[in-house]
């Protein structure tokens, strides 16, 4: 897959595509994150579904090609990182704000939610209706799954899992399709002991410690305040690392669309990197930040991080 050819020969990649990758900011957003300090990229597939898009018109092969590239870009955004090191400095050195020092890095292939591809709000809900089982799920997931494991990701993100019927279908999913990438589970909680569907934490993240193919267990999209006793719930059930990348304390409204400040609760308004030295000292590994945190974001969470752990003691920053 090239870009486009000017030259008179095939035009290889379709406008279709141009405009996937540029939804999904190119190389940009990913090197923005990596000048912040980022160990893991995130590849922006978390929506992106065959289904969706065979919706909006394009064919199945259109779909599986910007599925695939999702990941391609990702790991391109890393050899232009890594070789950006190379030619900065051997170790450290800022240029323009960037910060280049030369550390693993990895990319995780992101799997959104059912709900996330329904776009109807009810991945923050969980609520799937009585009609969806567990092989429901996992005929909707399989071809994702198998096309992202197929791009070779060094991680496989499960992202946002608002139920245990999902994780259910993941894991078996793994299982059944022999992927042999690492995977990550990551639930969204509406509180301090639940997913968003209501669901028990204890319960979700059992199904997930008991599939082999999963390497770390946590949340993500969850408001910073119930982020410590999650962690510590997690613990309970699972020896596995522990990752958090809540989202910035705002709340979603799936029928307008948009982010709301909670009215009257004040913690959100805390700072989201006051939370990091809690969540570390709670037992979490692996820290980052989901919808409405910024590169500035990690910038902070790698600064308040910084000479206490590295990733040698297996702490790393997701984007
Ligand atoms: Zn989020």
């Amino acid at each position: 897959m090239g870009f486009e050819n000017n030259n008179g020969g095939k035009v290889e990649t379709s406008s279709f595509m141009r405009d996937f990758i540029d939804k999904c900011g190119g190389y940009a957003v990913h090197l923005d994150y990596l000048d912040a300090g980022a160990n893991i990229i995130i590849t922006a597939s978390y929506q992106a579904t065959i289904e969706g898009f065979e919706a909006k018109g394009y064919s199945r092969e259109e779909a599986e090609s910007a599925l695939r590239r999702s990941v391609q870009v990702a790991c391109e955004a890393r050899q232009i990182y890594k070789d950006r090191c190379t030619k900065y400095s051997s170790h450290f050195i800022t240029n323009n704000n960037a910060t280049y020092i030369k550390r693993p890095i990895l990319v995780a292939a992101s799997v959104g939610s059912y709900g996330a591809y329904l776009a109807d709000g009810s991945e923050y809900r969980g609520d799937y209706g009585e009609q969806v089982t567990v092989d429901t799920l996992k005929d909707f997931h399989r071809g994702r799954l198998r096309i992202l494991a197929d791009s070779a990701p060094d991680l496989i993100a499960f992202e946002t899992i608002p139920n245990k019927l999902e994780a259910m279908a993941y894991a078996e999913l793994l299982e059944e399709e022999g992927i042999e990438i690492p995977a990550w589970f990551s639930f969204s909680c509406k509180d301090e002991g639940s997913v968003v569907s209501g669901d028990s934490i204890l319960e979700c993240a059992s199904i997930a410690d008991t599939c082999k193919k999963v390497a770390a267990i946590g949340v993500n999209c969850t408001a910073p305040k119930y982020v410590q006793t999650l962690i510590a719930s997690i613990s309970k059930v699972t020896t596995k690392p522990v990752l958090v990348y809540p989202n910035s304390g705002e709340t979603y409204d799936g029928e307008s669309k948009q982010w709301e400040k909670s009215s009257g609760v004040g913690e959100e308004e805390e700072d989201f990197v006051s939370y990091i030295s809690k969540w570390r000292d709670a037992g979490a590994s692996l820290f980052g930040g989901c919808c409405r945190t910024t590169p500035y974001t990690i910038r902070s969470i790698t600064k308040a991080l910084s000479g206490k752990c590295s990733v040698a003691d297996n702490r790393c920053y997701i984007e």
